[in-house]
C-alpha cells in the first residue's frame, strides 16, 4: 500500500534480512509517516518532534503537536504506525472508549495485535497519553 521503491534505489549494503519486520530508515521516515497519517485521518498536525522519552512512546497536544519517542525507530514500522495512529486518533476521541476503538479499527484493523506487540516490547501507552 505504501509503494516501496524499486531495487535500484537501495544502497548496496542496505536491505532488511528476510523474515524480519522492516524498521524505520531514520527520524525523517517516521516524521513523514506521522504527516501521512494525519492527512489520512483528517486531523491537523502542526509539529512533529522525535526525541528520547523515558515514560511513554508518544504524546499529543490538543494544539496539534506530536512528540514521538526516538526508541520507536528501532521497532517495526507496524508498531510505530500504531503509536502514531493512536496519538492522532486522540484528537478525535480524548479517551480510550468506544469511539476511540472504532476509529482505531477503521484505520488499523489489526491495531489490537500491534498494541500487544508494543506492550510485549516493554512499552506502554498510558491511558490519556
Ligand atoms: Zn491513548
Amino acid at each position: 500500500m505504501s509503494g516501496q521503491v524499486g531495487a535500484g534505489l537501495a544502497p548496496a549494503h542496505g536491505g532488511q534480512p528476510q523474515g524480519v519486520a522492516p524498521t524505520w530508515l531514520d527520524a525523517e521516515d517516521l516524521r513523514w509517516a506521522a504527516r501521512h497519517w494525519a492527512t489520512r485521518i483528517g486531523v491537523r498536525l502542526r509539529e512533529v518532534h522525535i526525541r528520547p522519552m523515558t515514560t511513554k512512546w508518544a504524546s499529543m497536544s490538543t494544539a496539534g503537536r506530536l512528540t514521538l519517542n526516538s526508541d520507536l525507530l528501532a521497532l517495526p514500522r507496524a508498531t510505530g504506525e500504531y503509536v502514531i495512529v493512536h496519538e492522532l486518533v486522540h484528537l478525535l476521541a480524548p479517551n480510550h472508549g468506544k469511539v476511540f476503538k472504532s476509529f482505531m479499527a477503521a484505520y488499523l484493523p489489526d491495531w489490537e495485535e500491534r498494541e500487544r506487540s508494543l506492550n510485549e516490547g516493554g512499552g506502554h501507552i498510558p491511558s490519556g497519553g
